[in-house]
């Protein structure tokens, strides 16, 4: 029997925040757009704490941003974090200072379940049709063009959509993304494992930090406890890879080992019960999650979020990373599909900023670790920028150093180390000038350069998002590059390239 063969302009592989971003922002320019999502929502996600451009900068444009202010996801202002020389936590906030703290400086706790849910809604309002418990299975190619996918429908029926574009926002355990060509490529830097489960009645920071996210460094490595609610709370481990075979055991044994081992999240758990039933129930865990692929387009094809690549959980990049990957998906494809652009720019475009975003952050997360040091720890020894981390950052830093900074002639071995030490050192700095305050004035998030870098696309994005036509023109990239359009849903030829 002949699959049922339909036509759109996109289909979207995964509903997760990726793949429900990029298909209501091109949805709402008036494309035929399909999501097919192998889960029926509300679905479990790891992945729990955002940052604020994801909520105020691209939910926004993408009409998500009203529905979440309804949902009532706990603020959280900033991160909290006993890491590095100082012995005691230090905070760091969105804003330039609490007391400045206005509506778009706070960032959400979410329950993925919840979040994702939104976003999914969100997508099918504006004008995407949204398929639930439909499991892609494999592309239709006519040569090096992707042409559309099959999949199989909840019914169980083989079905065909034909596509002008396929984009594969299926996450990290995409069985489609090797086809856009390229390898992927696993960081030995951040290669650990997070070993994760959920509190009822933890402990709670005092205000105005109460649902902000804490990070601990320990000896083994560190944890996060993510405030979800008033009182349950979502703690991971994240430790060396090699723990994997103490972990198959049993999982709830190494976790309250690791616990106890961190007399910080100890205290924060002492009264707290783990929940053991519903979607919290488990203890589970991830490992080899920090990669990225070769190359993110092929003719016909594009990957976004984590199908495409994923650095490290520490500083809450993932969404963000996922959401602002769609979005400039999303402006190749609205502008390619009403002729605007030709499709090589706009593949270029959204290959170039998605790496360079990525980039920037890969590079701060490398400085933050290298911020913590423990002379007797496996672990954070591991994380010392070395003569053997080099060559992988380095050949890193020059992926994206083409297309970003034009730097990378300078980017040899010594000088990237060199580099990183004082962007690390620098930060260090920074932490040390507030905290010491004993005003309990929080570390603003832009007071070094590094971190400076890795937000500032994420600003731009807010930015542009709240002020649309009245925000400053940018500049492009590279020569000949394009620049966003005023509603920040196009790519247009610079003016000034
Ligand atoms: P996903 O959220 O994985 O969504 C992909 C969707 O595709 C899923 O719904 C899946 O069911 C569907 N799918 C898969 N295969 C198919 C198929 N064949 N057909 C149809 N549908 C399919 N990020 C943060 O921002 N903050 C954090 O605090 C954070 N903590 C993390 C902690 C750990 C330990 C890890 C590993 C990651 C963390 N992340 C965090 C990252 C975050 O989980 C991801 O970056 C984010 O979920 C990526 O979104 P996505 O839409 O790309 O993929």
């Amino acid at each position: 029997v002949a699959a049922k063969t339909e036509e759109f302009d996109v289909a979207v592989v995964g509903g997760g925040p990726a793949g429900s971003t990029l298909a209501a922002l091109v949805a709402k320019q008036g494309h035929r757009v399909v999501v097919l999502e192998k889960e029926n929502f509300p679905r479990y996600q790891i992945g729990e704490s955002l940052l604020p451009s994801t909520i105020h900068g691209v939910c926004r444009l993408s009409g998500a941003a009203d529905d979440l202010a309804e949902a009532g996801f706990p603020l959280k202002r900033g991160g909290t974090f006993r890491w590095g020389a100082r012995p005691e936590p230090w905070t760091f906030a969105f804003s330039v200072s609490p007391r400045m703290a206005g509506p778009t400086s706070v960032a959400y706790q979410v329950e993925r379940s919840k979040f994702d849910d939104i976003l999914l809604k969100n997508a099918r309002k504006q004008g995407a049709d949204v398929r639930e418990g439909c499991s892609v299975r494999g592309l239709i190619e006519e040569g090096e063009r992707v042409r559309g996918l099959t999949y199989s429908g909840a019914d169980g029926s083989e079905r065909e959509i034909r596509a002008k574009y396929v984009v594969d926002a299926s996450g990290n355990k995409s069985r489609l993304y090797n086809k856009v060509g390229g390898t992927r490529e696993y960081s030995d830097f951040f290669r650990s494992l997070a070993l994760f489960g959920y509190f009822e009645n933890g402990k709670r920071m005092p205000q105005p930090n109460r649902f902000n996210i804490l990070c601990v460094a320990f000896e083994s490595g560190w944890f996060w406890y993510i405030p979800l609610s008033d009182t349950l709370t979502s703690v991971g481990a994240v430790v060396r890879r090699e723990m994997a075979d103490k972990i198959q055991g049993d999982p709830e044994k190494a976790l309250r080992a690791l616990i106890d081992e961190c007399p910080m999240i100890a205290d924060y758990l002492s009264e707290a019960t783990r929940v053991t039933e519903g979607q919290y129930g488990e203890i589970r865990v991830r490992k080899d999650y920090s990669y990225h692929q070769t190359t993110f387009t092929r003719p016909g094809m594009m990957l976004v979020g984590d199908a495409a690549c994923f650095v490290d959980p520490v500083f809450s990049s993932g969404v963000h990373l996922a959401t602002y990957s769609s979005l400039l998906a999303a402006r190749s494809l609205n502008s390619v599909l009403e002729g605007k652009v030709d499709e090589d720019a706009a593949m270029k475009e959204f290959e170039a900023r998605y790496r360079r975003e990525y980039g920037v952050f890969y590079e701060f997360l490398v400085s933050f670790y290298e911020m913590h040091r423990d002379e007797n720890s496996y672990f954070w020894q591991a994380k010392k920028v070395t003569a053997n981390t080099e060559p992988e950052l380095q050949a890193f830093v020059e992926l994206i150093g083409g297309v970003s900074s034009g730097e990378q002639g300078l980017m040899n071995a010594e000088a990237l180390g060199e580099r990183l030490a004082e962007n690390s050192e620098e930060f260090a700095t920074a932490v040390e000038k507030y905290a010491a305050n004993d005003d309990g004035s929080s570390v603003p998030l832009f007071s070094s350069s590094v971190v400076r870098n890795a937000m500032q696309e994420a600003g731009q994005v807010q930015m542009r998002a709240l002020l649309g036509e009245d925000a400053e023109p940018e500049a492009p990239m590279f020569p000949g590059g394009l620049v966003s359009s005023a509603d920040g849903l196009y790519w247009l030829p610079s003016t000034t390239a």
